[in-house]
């Protein structure tokens, strides 16, 4: 599903992020140490391979609503975005530095003249943000942030299973 927002087209989809094809820029939802982990950082090291450790390790660590730049090695794109988004009921304002993750990783992106970027549903797996307050969040800063992009104009959001990605397509539908 897909919807045009100003000059950018949204869109959701169901995947692993580790295989978006198609996109210039991918998403990491990091740790703080940028380390190979589980989840969404899991799939995206062990795609990319060992190199992108390597060059995490010098970045590392970074805060809750931070965001860095890498290579993607074997990743079939041209950039990591590495968000390392807040712990559910324990960094805080959880709100506002989730809303940063998205933030951050599109001013990055429009810095670097990025065309498209695919985002997974940062915190919502091991750091346990409910998934719908965390898609209120997302939309809300997406709506925000749109009206400023010049060089984005596909923002991809890629979810793991259907029920979230139901949660996104019904946001998706309502934003405007
Ligand atoms: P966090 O630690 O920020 O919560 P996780 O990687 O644990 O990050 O999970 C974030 C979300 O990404 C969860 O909803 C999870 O189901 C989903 N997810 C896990 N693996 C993948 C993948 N390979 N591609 C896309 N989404 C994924």
């Amino acid at each position: 599903m897909e919807k045009r927002v100003d000059q950018v087209v949204v869109q959701c989809s169901k995947g692993d992020i580790a295989h978006q094809e198609d996109m210039e820029a991918i998403v990491n939802a990091a740790n703080a140490e940028l380390r190979i982990g589980g989840g969404v950082a899991g799939a995206i090291h062990r795609e990319a391979g060992p190199k992108l450790e390597k060059e995490t390790r010098k970045l590392a660590p970074i805060p809750p609503g931070e965001a860095v730049i890498t290579g993607a090695y074997n990743l079939p794109n041209n950039h990591v975005i590495h968000c390392l988004g807040p712990v559910y009921g324990q960094d805080k304002p959880e709100d506002k530095l989730l809303g940063d993750c998205y933030r951050k990783a599109l001013k990055i992106a429009e810095e670097y003249g990025i065309v498209s970027i695919a985002f997974p549903s940062i915190s919502t797996g091991a750091f346990g943000y409910p998934i719908d307050e965390a898609k209120k969040i997302v939309f809300l800063t997406i709506k925000e942030v749109i009206p400023t992009l010049e060089n984005v104009k596909t923002i991809r959001f890629v979810l793991h299973n259907n029920e979230d990605l139901r949660v996104y397509q019904e946001a998706l539908k309502k934003l405007y």
